[in-house]
């Protein structure tokens, strides 16, 4: 069983150095287990938080120890009899081959249907992102018909299916995506209605002049991912009572300062502006991944994946991931 370990804390910018290969063997089943043989990792920008020894969100990954994130697979070998050889799960397995879990702990180990739904969206649209999507749309932008949104890394894991969730709730929907291949993506496959590719305006005034031409009524809500500059044109451009869901703010994870230009726009504009954090609303995933799962299912939203080969280009993929160069939901296939 090949194991990615994190073998020290980055200084700075997370780098290769930072983790380790190593290779073990799966323990004997105790009463209560479960075996998974993984199919895919999920690689998610929180993991990022997680390597650093300080105040964060998430708690703080231990040195030495498998590296941990979610994972889907299939069970190989039970102790359990809600769990079946052959059944195909979702788990918190970490960056390794197998996991052995313990099937009695709440919310460790989930079946799933992939007659509809192909396994590794379980990590992406109908999972984790898609659900932090939902949570951001539902109840904190909360928007009516017919207002407009706008979203930042939006071809990414959560942008694409706030999308899709947004023009089902009959909104206009902008995003915000790093090239002319993402922004292409964003409106052709995924049907947003305009898509600003932000490397075309680097600075706030031109950002702002964009979104003005995308958004004449002006923005009424905002699903942000990134954070800097993007987030000062977006304040630019909000009308008055909008509410801005903040989700992410990649753009700083590996330790660049994010200053905000005119903070005073939030009280200027009565902006209602909520950070959340996915897992701490745990009542609401039900209903929401019923909704992903119907949107997947009947090709309503394709989310697009990139993917990885093998355990060992976990670490290279996560570092990509955090400077934009996974297209869609990063995954590691295992082979
Ligand atoms: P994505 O699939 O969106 O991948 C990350 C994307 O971020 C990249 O593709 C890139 O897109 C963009 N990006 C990376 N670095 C920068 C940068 N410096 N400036 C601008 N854009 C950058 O990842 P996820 O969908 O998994 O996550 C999106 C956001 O949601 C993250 O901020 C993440 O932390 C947050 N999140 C928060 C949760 C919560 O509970 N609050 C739960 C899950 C995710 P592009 O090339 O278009 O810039």
């Amino acid at each position: 069983n090949r194991q990615i370990l994190l073998d020290n804390r980055p200084q700075g910018e997370a780098t290769l150095a930072n983790f380790k290969l190593v290779s073990t063997e799966t323990p004997a089943l105790q009463d209560g287990q479960v075996l998974v043989r993984h199919h895919y990792l999920s690689l998610d920008p929180y993991m990022r938080g997680r390597m650093n020894d300080a105040k964060s969100y998430a708690a703080c990954q231990p040195l030495g120890q498998v590296f941990q994130g979610g994972t889907v697979g299939e069970v190989v070998e039970s102790r359990h009899p809600r769990f079946a050889v052959g059944d195909k799960v979702v788990g918190y397995g970490g960056w390794q081959e197998y996991s052995v879990v313990d099937a009695n702990q709440p919310g460790m180990l989930k079946k799933v249907d992939t007659t509809r739904v192909p396994l590794s969206h379980y990590l992406g649209a109908v999972g984790m992102p898609g659900v932090t999507a939902w949570y951001g749309l539902n109840k904190i932008i909360a928007p009516k018909a017919g207002q407009t949104l706008t979203v930042t890394a939006a071809s990414g894991a959560v942008g694409s299916a706030f999308g899709a969730l947004a023009r089902a709730r009959g909104c206009r929907v902008v995003g915000i995506a790093g090239g002319p291949d993402k922004c292409r993506y964003v409106t052709d496959e995924l049907g947003f209605d305009a898509c600003i590719d932000y490397r075309q305006h680097g600075d706030v005034k031109s950002m702002s002049a964009a979104l003005k031409a995308e958004c004449p009524d002006g923005i009424d809500g905002h699903f942000e991912n990134v954070g800097g500059y993007i987030l000062d044109a977006v304040l630019l451009r909000t009308n008055a009572f909008a509410r801005i869901a903040l989700c992410g703010m990649i753009a700083g994870y590996d330790g660049q300062p994010l200053p905000m230009a005119n903070p005073a726009l939030l009280l200027i504009n009565r902006i209602r502006l909520e950070g959340f954090i996915v897992s701490e609303h745990m009542d609401v995933w039900p209903e929401a991944l019923a909704e992903l799962g119907q949107l997947v299912g009947s090709g309503k939203l394709r989310p697009r994946e990139s993917i990885a080969q093998g355990i060992e280009s976990a670490p290279q993929a996560f570092l990509g991931l955090l400077k934009g160069k996974n297209f869609g939901k990063q995954l590691v296939k295992m082979v």
